[in-house]
């Protein structure tokens, strides 16, 4: 007689449920903070339309995950912000590749896509793996073709902003190539009546958003486009769970944007949320995990003279009481909140004075 998977999934983790709790005793309940009194919505500094779209939302009763999509939705198809969605800068080939991640704290559900072509809204994608199948996490082609298969629309996610960023990249990459650099051309690559396409420096940039509704649960997105210019196929912390986005219903949520491979090499925000539910306050909690960022940074290539990072990286948190903060490696840094009274923008914590490196 055959076992379905899910049959055979079921009992295994009940197996070791009994296992664990033959020896350890059981202490989720002792966890469990006290909830908010009232929504709380934090994301990052380009989020304070998504605060206000998601509080708004949650105000009517709408659940906290589809509140906060729907905020960032609104920057995924905003063509100026070339961080997120439609508009973003895409990869060292000219093609924008997104990836976004979504959790919800009271299902403890978790969905995501990586390395998406052609769409929009990731996070709308991911939030469809989380919902209608029995996966996390979807790559590339296989995440296009779910999409497609959802209804998605597929198109040119490439503005004429983006691409002549890239082609400004692209030529100042070598003198060796047969592009020739702004130097040798003597004339900037400026269509379109652009002037300020690309500043010069590779940016990272990624939307991310929690709430916390009254009743104390807690959900969060993280979505982008990556770095800039990235080598094709390259996957960033923001879809991976416990790396740019963690939340867990018992605690809180955070999520992190900047230098992503510095995030994903210490799971950033499961370890800020794990400092939350040993009782940090969120920007403690932040802090913490900055450090163990900066101290995980040996590579002579990613120091600066003073041997500190050469980079940035923002880590925002909430919990379930509706307590949050936000904290940089680098001063400097932002983030937005709605309190339940008002939405602003707000100076992040930081571990160093100064530039980024
Ligand atoms: N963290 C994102 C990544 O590494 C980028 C960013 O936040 O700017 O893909």
């Amino acid at each position: 007689m055959g076992t379905t998977r899910r049959e055979f999934l079921k009992s295994a983790a009940f197996g070791l449920g009994g296992l664990r709790l033959s020896r350890v005793p059981f202490e989720r309940g002792s966890e469990r903070l006290p909830g908010a009194s009232r929504p709380v919505v934090v994301s990052s500094a380009n989020g304070l339309r998504a605060t206000e779209r998601a509080m708004e939302m949650i105000r009517g009763g709408a659940d906290a995950l589809e509140a906060v999509v729907a905020g960032v939705n609104l920057v995924e198809e905003d063509p100026e912000d070339t961080s997120v969605g439609y508009g973003g800068l895409p990869n060292a080939l000219g093609v924008v590749q997104l990836d976004a991640s979504v959790m919800h704290g009271p299902t403890r559900g978790a969905g995501a896509v990586a390395a998406l072509e052609g769409i929009r809204y990731p996070s709308r994608v991911a939030l469809a793996v989380m919902r209608y199948t029995d996966h996390v996490l979807l790559v590339a082609e296989g995440a296009k073709r779910f999409a497609l298969e959802f209804g998605f629309k597929e198109e040119n996610l490439l503005t004429d902003r983006a691409r002549t960023a890239w082609l400004e990249w692209r030529a100042s990459l070598s003198a060796d190539d047969d592009y020739l650099t702004p130097e040798e051309s003597g004339e900037p690559i400026r269509g379109f009546g652009l002037t300020d396409a690309w500043d010069g420096t590779r940016t990272y940039g990624t939307i991310h958003c929690a709430a916390v509704d009254a009743a104390g649960n807690v959900s969060g997105v993280t979505t982008t486009s990556g770095l800039a210019f990235k080598v094709p196929g390259r996957v960033g912390d923001s879809p991976l769970i416990g790396a740019g986005l963690y939340v867990d219903n018992d605690v809180g949520a955070c999520g992190s944007t900047g230098r992503g491979e510095a995030v994903m090499k210490v799971c950033g925000s499961m370890l800020v949320v794990e400092n939350m539910r040993r009782g940090m306050p969120p920007t403690d909690a932040c802090l913490d995990a900055l450090g163990r960022i900066v101290r995980n940074t040996v590579e002579k290539r990613l120091l600066d003279a003073g041997g500190r990072p050469n980079f940035n990286v923002n880590f925002y948190a909430l919990n379930r009481r509706g307590e949050h903060g936000a904290a940089a490696i680098w001063s400097g840094s932002r983030f937005a909140v709605h309190d339940g009274e008002r939405s602003e923008i707000r100076e992040s914590a930081y571990l160093s004075r100064g530039g980024r490196g």
